[in-house]
């Protein structure tokens, strides 16, 4: 069967261009999802300038306007969250259930900002002088460029259109060249929103297409979301430029786990955080700091109900992890893996590549015992099904090793004490801290960023998102 070959949307036209690159299913290598557009030079150049054109008629667009699109769009990714959640799983290899629950979060992203269209709002002060007033009044930014990556190839992008739209900016996306068909199946959405056109615009291909957009004059605002080395890159040119920036990168989240923690919660977070979608998520609890006390115990029940996670096709309702994205994260994490061993770790369960029926990327989900934070499997994110057991004495030991790290996106604590746990709420160095909760699982409209290694620039999601997609004027008026 011929597969299709998907194109650019720019100033409200479908491009397809002479090179294109394919889509592969990471749990059977054999079922090409289409075939994309290799965005250029060109191209990119274009979408800005669509982006520019569209701006001021856009910007001046009303907030029942913005609402009425953001609407429609989220109304629309709701209501056929089953089909495009198996498009997502199908692209990105995440179990149905996660991938539709990814398109609802999508979806109801959109709903958030088409209220929060409606509220965009500025400040009123008074003036130390007679008389006179002073407003600040929120305005868009401008032309805004969205890099996004592939592990949550259609709620990134969301987080990231959605404001840019609501508060009244035009947008150029690239998303990640591993996983463009949920993010070409929201740009389809956007195509018939009543967007006017060159408001929204999609360049599809590989890393060039996103060094490219940081580079374009015409663009005012860059937000990415990726690996650390490709944000700092990202977040240097764009300080040359002295253009607005936001990066959004990975983590070494440690989930603590005291004696006084209730074990079989603790486990299943543990099983959360560190397996389900692969462990490809940038809130993965890489690193399972736990007290001697329970220790044991925590071990022995986490190794069993490990035992009982099925690996397999994403799209099968009994798979509990699907596959990896690609052969180039599956060796990089088995190189994290045999590091890890020469290193001292000792392996307590999985470390190796799994041969199903279909031909796929599958790992079995790893646990590494008696770990230190020392090693370079606790220093560097993994990005797949891989965690470390880390032994600490007490909870002031567990807190110094959670704050270990160059990373600091997300953190997580089980334990019955308030004591503690407030002061970890306190003393953690993360973005985001979870207290007897799995480190991963963010609601879609709450705030959400990285500190240390892990962000740089305003948060993003919920009503904090206006902080990057708006520039504040301050106008004083005399009578
Ligand atoms: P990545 O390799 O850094 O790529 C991210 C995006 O940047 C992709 O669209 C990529 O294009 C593009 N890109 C590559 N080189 C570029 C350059 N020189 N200039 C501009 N753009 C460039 O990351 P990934 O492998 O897709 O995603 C995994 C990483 O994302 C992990 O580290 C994870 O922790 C992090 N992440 C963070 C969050 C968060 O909110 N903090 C959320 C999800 C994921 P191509 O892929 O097409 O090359």
């Amino acid at each position: 069967m011929q597969t299709k070959t998907y194109g650019h949307f720019i100033n409200g036209e479908w491009v397809v261009g002479t090179e294109t690159f394919p889509n592969v299913n990471p749990s059977d290598t054999r079922d090409v999802i289409g075939h994309y557009a290799q965005g250029t030079e060109a191209d990119v150049r274009a979408a800005v300038e669509a982006a520019a054109a569209a701006f001021p008629r856009w910007a001046a667009s009303t907030p029942q306007e913005r609402f009425d699109v953001l609407d429609r769009v989220g109304s629309e990714m709701l209501a056929r969250a089953e089909e495009l959640g198996t498009l997502l799983a199908r692209e990105e290899g995440k179990t149905l259930k996660e991938a539709i629950g990814e398109v609802r979060r999508a979806g109801q992203i959109f709903k958030f900002f088409a209220g929060e269209a409606l509220r965009m709002s500025g400040e009123h002060l008074r003036s130390v002088r007679p008389g006179v007033e002073i407003d600040l009044i929120r305005e868009p930014v401008g032309v805004v460029g969205l890099i996004t990556p592939w592990n949550f190839p259609i709620a990134i992008p969301a987080w990231k259109v959605a404001p840019a739209l609501a508060y009244g900016n035009t947008v150029v996306l690239k998303p990640a060249e591993q996983a463009p068909a949920s993010a070409w199946a929201l740009a389809e959405i956007l195509s018939r929103s009543g967007l006017p056109p060159g408001a929204f615009n999609l360049v599809l291909g590989d890393g060039t297409v996103g060094a490219s957009l940081v580079a374009q004059p015409g663009v005012s605002a860059i937000s990415f979301t990726g690996s650390r080395e490709v944000g700092r890159q990202v977040a240097e040119a764009c300080a040359r430029r002295m253009i607005r920036v936001q990066v959004e990168m990975g983590g070494k989240n440690p989930l603590v786990v005291l004696d006084d923690a209730p074990l079989e919660a603790a486990v299943e977070a543990a099983v959360n955080g560190a397996y389900f979608s692969a462990g490809e998520r940038c809130t993965a609890s890489s690193r399972l700091i736990v007290t001697e006390g329970i220790y044991e115990r925590f071990r022995a029940a986490l190794l069993e109900r490990i035992r009982q996670l099925r690996v397999g096709p994403a799209l099968d309702p009994n798979t509990h992890i699907g596959p990896v994205i690609d052969e180039a994260q599956l060796r990089r994490i088995l190189h994290y893996i045999e590091l890890g061993q020469q290193e001292g770790a000792v392996l307590a369960c999985g470390g190796q590549r799994l041969e199903l029926e279909t031909p796929g990327f599958y790992l079995a989900p790893t646990l590494f015992d008696e770990t230190d934070n020392r090693m370079t499997i606790n220093r560097e994110e993994i990005f797949g099904p891989v965690a470390a057991l880390i032994r600490v004495r007490d909870y002031e030991e567990a807190l110094a090793v959670a704050n270990d790290t160059e990373y600091g996106l997300s953190a997580g604590i089980f334990t019955r004490s308030l004591r503690y746990a407030h002061h970890f709420r306190r003393h953690v160095q993360a973005g985001t801290v979870m207290v007897n909760l799995p480190t991963a699982g963010l609601d879609y409209h709450i705030p959400f960023g990285g500190h240390k290694a892990s962000g740089y620039g305003p948060k993003e999601q919920g009503r904090y998102a206006q902080e990057f997609y708006t520039v504040v004027k301050t106008c004083y008026v005399a009578p």
